[in-house]
């Protein structure tokens, strides 16, 4: 576990380093400006259709943090955070066709700090296995993991969110 990167540059080589980014360069263009603030963590966000509204009035709400942070989410919900938000965030495959499971596999590699993920408790999802995988993935990391507004208002507002040195460790 020592792979777990503690750096947003670092972050971003674990991203690069992990095979994803070819899958990636396929979508939208990553976009990380020069001359922003130095980034703290690597958040991974995912809402369910039902479940939009409701993340990309809590990235509005939270968007004076979320912009010192690095950003990365499954492709629909990726391009609202960037069009609505106004958000930089590196984006993958929309969740039904493999985001969840490319965003666990950066879970595994150590590549994501936290992980909001606003699923859908009243409606089954095509993908629930992935759904399923990648809540369990994020448990066995030891991934801060928020699946409701308030539970992500706790984890955003965390100091421990800015102490790099906060040990993170398999359970
Ligand atoms: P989406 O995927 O952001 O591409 O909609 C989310 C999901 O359904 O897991």
């Amino acid at each position: 576990f020592s792979a777990r990167c503690t750096h947003s540059n670092v972050a971003r080589a674990c991203w690069v380093g992990s095979g994803i980014d070819e899958s990636v360069s396929r979508q939208e263009e990553n976009v990380f400006p020069a001359g922003r603030p130095a980034l703290l963590r690597r958040i991974a966000l995912v809402a369910h259709d039902h479940k939009k509204a409701d993340l990309i009035e809590w990235a509005e709400y939270n968007r004076g943090t979320l912009v010192r942070h690095d950003l990365v989410a499954t492709g629909t919900t990726g391009g609202l955070l960037h069009e609505q938000v106004g958000l930089d965030v590196k984006r993958l495959h929309s969740g039904p066709l493999g985001g969840d499971m490319q965003l666990g596999a950066l879970i595994a590699e150590g590549a994501v700090d936290l992980l909001v993920f606003f699923w859908d408790p009243l409606e089954a999802q095509p993908h629930d296995p992935d759904v399923r995988a990648l809540l369990r993935i994020a448990v066995v990391y030891n991934t801060p993991t928020a699946c409701n507004r308030a539970t992500a208002d706790y984890l955003i507002s965390s100091p421990l969110l800015a102490d790099v040195d906060y040990p993170t460790v398999p359970t």
